[in-house]
């Protein structure tokens, strides 16, 4: 008996289908087998950029037909991909790592094709956001993934004021973040100021890869080690719900208070602030900055 004709396309889906890939973070290990299959078959893979998916499938003896897809010719591409999904081709969509659409191109295809009457179907897989989640420690339901905050600090920090906002109103959820190695100190000050230095939180930092490292500790004490190191790869920040379980061990307090003080306030003040922050009586946290302050 002879297959359908179609037969070798059969991992990509019934003709018309969109699938969303998704691809390593790091480790070229994570690429799950079924995209691999996926990728083979579908008459067209579209990518961030070609060089990189091209790379990616050549390790795995792959060349598939690759059209660039990217933030600046997603809206122009959009009729031409739905017209080969209308023609029964089925496509592929990658990033350059991880899952598509996360922080990365395609919610408009995606969103096009499915008012358009396409499948559009996903191979999970790797995915920063996710995985810095899994092993921050922090709650891992409910959360909310923010991505990228704006880069210019007058604008993050608006930003940040709305998510205090709402956490005054009640959201109580695990933040997930994005962030640029050089921007990493100024955005964990920035949420330290803005959400509480004591919030837990955790720096994830080149996750599935050689150097992988994770930091967990007080937004304080992060603001404070990432004001004068920074750090080198992919960064991902993860920030315990409001509301939640501070840090306020003697450790975490210790570091609370020399961050406080570092950032220049005054005995007084920096003890207020951290006793608010974690609970511990005033006058006990007063005592520890005398000390930590060299006045004692
Ligand atoms: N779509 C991707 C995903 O699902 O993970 C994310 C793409 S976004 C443009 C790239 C950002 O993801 C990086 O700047 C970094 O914040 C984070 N990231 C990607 N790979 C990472 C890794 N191996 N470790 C930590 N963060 C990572």
């Amino acid at each position: 008996m002879h297959p359908p004709p179609d037969d070798a396309k059969g991992a990509a889906g019934p003709p018309g289908t969109l699938t969303l890939v998704a691809t390593p973070i790091g480790n070229l290990g994570d690429m799950p087998a079924r995209g691999l299959a996926v990728l083979a078959a579908s008459d067209a893979v579209l990518c961030e950029d070609t060089r990189v998916t091209a790379k990616l499938a050549a390790r795995h003896g792959l060349a598939p037909s690759l059209v660039a897809l990217h933030e600046h010719n997603e809206e122009a591409m959009i009729p031409r991909l739905l017209a080969r999904l209308a023609a029964g081709e089925r496509l592929a969509l990658v990033s350059d790592a991880g899952t598509p659409l996360v922080s990365d191109p395609g919610y408009r295809l995606v969103r096009a094709a499915i008012a358009a009457g396409h499948r559009v179907t996903a191979v999970p897989g790797p995915s920063a956001a996710l995985a810095a989640l899994a092993v921050s420690g922090l709650p891992p339901a409910p959360f909310l993934f923010l991505g990228f905050l704006p880069p210019k600090a007058g604008a993050r920090r608006a930003r940040i004021g709305e998510l205090a906002r709402l956490e005054a109103a009640g959201l109580a959820a695990t933040l997930v973040l994005f962030e640029a190695p050089q921007r990493l100190g100024a955005l964990l000050a920035d949420l330290a100021a803005g959400l509480g230095e004591a919030r837990p939180a955790a720096v994830a930092r080149e996750l599935t890869k050689l150097f992988e490292e994770v930091a967990r500790d007080s937004l304080g004490a992060l603001a404070v080690r990432y004001a004068s190191e920074t750090p080198r790869g992919e960064i991902v920040v993860v920030v315990g719900p409001a509301g939640g379980p501070v840090a306020a061990d003697d450790a975490s307090v210790q570091r609370l208070l020399d961050a406080a003080l570092a950032r220049g306030l005054g005995v007084r003040d920096a003890a207020a602030e951290v006793a608010a922050a974690t609970g511990r009586p005033r006058r006990e946290v007063y005592a520890r900055a005398l000390r930590a302050s060299g006045r004692e």
